[in-house]
């Protein structure tokens, strides 16, 4: 059978502490730690879309560009002053822009793209810069269409190195395995769509600005980004979510449609169609780029929106993470603090007590005065100490009941005496009600002064025993039979009417009347016999006592043998 020893409660209760203890770290951390890394992940996702939205801003600007530069190119002598202002507070803009991408893209921790844009955007922008104004340095008479083609053309450039370097942030981010992805190809498509809009008007303006037919190559090109912008407007009607179609999604998406592909489309297309039919052109080249621009500005617009709804859906997830990752972290702490803190209850307020219990228990089996010295070598339990005592209680009680009957105990015949008589009244005294329904009955033995004069007092003694005998042998033992003088016994019957009481006094005094004592010495037999007093329902034990004593009396007055009641 197990069995708690002292020496091992400290021990086990340490051990379940520690597989408990670590049990719940072998639960929580990984949790904890899955929980941070959302958390990390979410937070990531919201440090990306910042850099992409860096670089997407960056790339519509310079794709922008296009369009002061455009302007300076065809412009009129009186208007050239007016457009450089413009454009070169637009390519200071640009560079600020540059520079913030930079910074941001650094912190993000995009190098290879920091490097990407130092060198090769830089140097392409930088080029295309240098064609436009060496176009723009031109005299008039001196420029041709294809000087202001190979300009446009190198700012094509600089925006496609834009265009690698948002391609490769995309690529390199973690977070385009999270649900905010779907947004990032989103973006990407309208960042060319943006610039495949501004090529359709880009092809064509040198032969507007210079009112020649559009040549084949450049009508080719100019056909071919008009494809193109259908197309990935067609891809960002397919892969636009769902959930990120809100009204105000649905009204930019619409504005886009209506101005850009329902109106600005159809300007070129018209421009194109003169072109082919030898017809005046109905736009210059500077109202044309000023008739696209806001159009192009809807597109920019959806991108913006999107860029909004994806940190919104970031910044929810990283709230969400982070909620869980504490609430992970604290239901861990108080599970473990709980652990910890009913281990130490159960040994302070449980293990600690029993012990304390047990080696109290033994004390007391063992009667010591002195506290009971525990050590852990202590092989007792407290299952055993418990026993121990037990049976130590037993054996006082069985010497306390001996003790006790041999106090309440008439030595000379067995039965009661009045030690046991006193304790019986006072159990009455506490029921008084009980007076009423116990009946009690005085034997005394008739000339037993007789019998003691003649026999001796040993014969005498006999007599007594026989009377105590047949007294014994005709009550039941729940009833009570005390020796109360010399020849005189008291027997109390509870629950006795007077009748019962009448009867039993009458049996018994007919059972010792009829039998007699053989006296071997004097070789004759003794016949006795003893009157009986009856008393039923008294309000005290003095009254029922009085009572019948009245009755003995009255049975001796009788002329002895006889019961009265
Ligand atoms: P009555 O019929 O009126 O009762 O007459 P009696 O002779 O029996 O008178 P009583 O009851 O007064 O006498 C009791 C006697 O019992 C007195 C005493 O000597 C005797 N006696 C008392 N105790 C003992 C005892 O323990 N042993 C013996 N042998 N005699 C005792
Ligand atoms: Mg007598």
């Amino acid at each position: 059978m197990y069995k708690l020893r002292s020496k091992h409660i400290a021990q086990r209760l340490l051990l379940s502490m520690i597989i408990i203890i670590f049990s719940l770290l072998f639960l929580s951390v990984p949790l904890i730690i899955s929980s941070y890394q959302n958390y990390q992940k979410a937070d990531r996702a919201l440090i990306e879309i910042s850099a992409l939205r860096a670089v997407a801003d960056l790339a519509n600007q310079v794709s922008r560009e296009r369009a002061p530069a455009n302007k300076v190119m065809s412009s009129a002598p009186d208007e050239l002053a007016e457009n450089l202002k413009a454009l070169h507070a637009h390519r200071k803009e640009v560079d600020l822009q540059i520079e913030r991408t930079l910074k941001i893209l650094e912190a993000a921790g995009f190098s290879a793209q920091v490097q990407g844009l130092s060198s090769h955007l830089k140097v392409t922008l930088h080029h295309g810069r240098q064609a436009v104004d060496a176009y723009a340095g031109l005299p008039q008479s001196e420029r041709t269409s294809k000087q202001l083609d190979h300009a446009i053309q190198q700012m094509f450039k600089a925006w496609d190195s834009c265009h690698e370097i948002l391609k490769n942030v995309l690529v390199q981010s973690e977070a385009k395995s999270t649900s905010v992805s779907e947004y990032y190809t989103l973006i990407l498509i309208l960042a060319d769509l943006r610039d495949q809009a501004g090529r359709i008007v880009s092809n064509i303006i040198p032969s507007i600005t210079f009112v020649e037919k559009i040549p084949a190559d450049n009508l080719a090109r100019s056909l071919q980004t008009q494809h193109q912008a259908y197309y990935l407007w067609d891809l960002v009607n397919t892969l636009q979510p769902e959930q990120a179609k809100t009204p105000e999604y649905l009204a930019l998406h619409q504005q886009v449609k209506a101005q850009f592909l329902d109106q600005g489309i159809p300007i070129v297309t018209r421009l194109i169609n003169e072109s082919m039919h030898s017809q005046a052109y109905s736009l210059t080249g500077t109202q044309l780029t000023e008739a696209m621009v806001d159009k192009l500005v809807t597109v920019v617009n959806l991108q913006n929106y999107i860029f909004d709804y994806s940190v919104s859906v970031a910044q929810n997830q990283k709230n969400q993470a982070q909620q869980q990752f504490i609430l992970t972290l604290l239901v861990a702490i108080i599970c473990l603090v709980t652990a910890c803190f009913t281990m130490i209850y159960a040994r302070n307020g449980v293990f600690k007590p029993l012990l304390k219990a047990k080696n109290t228990i033994l004390r007391l089996a063992q009667h010591k005065i002195t506290d009971y010295e525990d050590s852990s070598a202590d092989p007792i339990t407290l299952l055993e100490a418990i026993k121990k005592l037990k049976r130590v209680l037993q054996q006082r009680d069985a010497l306390e009941f001996q003790l006790r009957n041999i106090a309440n105990t008439d030595t000379l015949t067995g039965v009661s005496n009045r030690l046991a008589l006193d304790e019986y009244i006072k159990y009455l005294e506490k029921k008084p009600e009980k007076f009423a329904q116990t009946a009690l009955i005085i034997f005394d033995i008739d000339d037993f002064k007789h019998v003691n004069d003649t026999f001796g007092h040993i014969i005498g003694d006999e007599v007594i025993r026989l009377v105590a005998e047949k007294l014994q042998v005709n009550v039941r033992n729940s009833d009570l039979i005390i020796r109360y003088g010399g020849d005189e016994f008291l027997v109390l019957i509870e629950q006795a009417d007077f009748d019962d009481a009448w009867v039993v006094a009458n049996k018994i005094l007919k059972e010792i009347g009829s039998s007699e004592l053989y006296i071997a010495e004097i070789n004759q037999n003794i016949q006795i016999s003893v009157s009986a007093g009856v008393a039923v329902g008294a309000a005290s034990w003095m009254a029922l006592l009085e009572k019948a004593d009245k009755s003995l009396f009255q049975a001796k007055e009788n002329g002895k043998n006889k019961v009265a009641g």
